[in-house]
């Protein structure tokens, strides 16, 4: 048994790109990441499921209990069980981190109190509220209205988050910002790695059907060798002008952030 687990924990907003960034960072060998940690779809990112994908099957036939899925299917956070299915993961991929990002504050806080179990290491990822507003609306235009949330319900959860994300600063071991990360990955992803005594990469190469985690907003169709910022052009001129205002506070923390980044 390892003494420590290392993790890497990615923290943010939903629809902050968490999901494009822990894709492209556990393209990198000693990395495997488990995306989201939703044991409770049952279902792999390869798109088979949880008990017919082969790397899960090698993993639960190697676990000291059989249940762990099943326990972690109805409680996400139980440390036992995920530090088992961690170590699983790391011995089946022969990799030295594990990835997660679950942005559950729940589980980092239970890293936090366990660690003499877990190396944690919290990324924290920062994207401006407005374009985290302008998401929920495309995706409620996209489903018609019955997916996504509202201005004043997304304004609200983003400051929530901000909020923990500025009670973890001190805990942060690297903050990433959406529209930096955008411009230039490979130079983003590369100080992450130099953090971590990993070697750095030279250009972006991720295996679609190699992936396992579970869980995240998924575009398997995404080329992930031309990156480029989305233009969000979804709110009114009404709507941005009310959405600016609740988010003043979210972007000052946002600021704040990006000033303890660069200082
Ligand atoms: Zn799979």
């Amino acid at each position: 048994m390892r003494s420590k687990i290392n993790l890497i924990s990615i923290f943010c907003a939903p629809k902050s790109g968490s999901t494009l960034l822990e894709v492209l960072l556990s393209s990198h060998k000693l990395i495997t990441s488990i995306g989201e940690r939703r044991f409770e779809f049952k279902k792999c990112n390869c798109e088979k499921s949880l008990y017919d994908c082969n790397f899960w099957k090698k993993i639960i036939s190697k676990l000291p209990n059989k249940n762990a899925f099943e326990i972690l299917a109805d409680n996400k956070d139980d440390i036992k069980s995920n530090r088992e299915v961690f170590e699983g993961m790391l011995n089946y991929s022969n990799s030295n981190f594990i990835l997660e990002s679950s942005k559950s504050s729940k589980f980092i806080d239970k890293c936090i109190k366990n660690d003499q179990s877990f190396n944690l290491n919290l990324v924290t990822l920062v994207r401006d509220p407005i374009d985290l507003v302008q998401i929920q609306k495309k995706k409620r235009i996209i489903n018609n209205y019955k997916k996504g949330s509202t201005i004043i319900k997304t304004s609200f959860f983003v400051f929530l988050y901000y909020l923990k994300q500025l009670r973890y600063l001190k805990k942060t071991f690297h903050i990433i910002y959406y529209d930096e990360f955008m411009k230039d990955p490979i130079s983003e992803l590369n100080s992450i790695y130099r953090k971590l005594n990993l070697d750095p990469i030279s250009n972006l190469k991720v295996n679609n059907y190699d992936i396992h985690s579970l869980g995240g907003s998924f575009a398997k169709t995404r080329n992930y060798n031309i990156l480029r910022r989305e233009n969000l052009n979804y709110l009114t001129g009404l709507e941005k002008l009310i959405a600016r205002i609740l988010n003043l506070p979210s972007k000052l923390i946002m600021k704040y952030i990006l000033y303890k980044k660069n200082a």
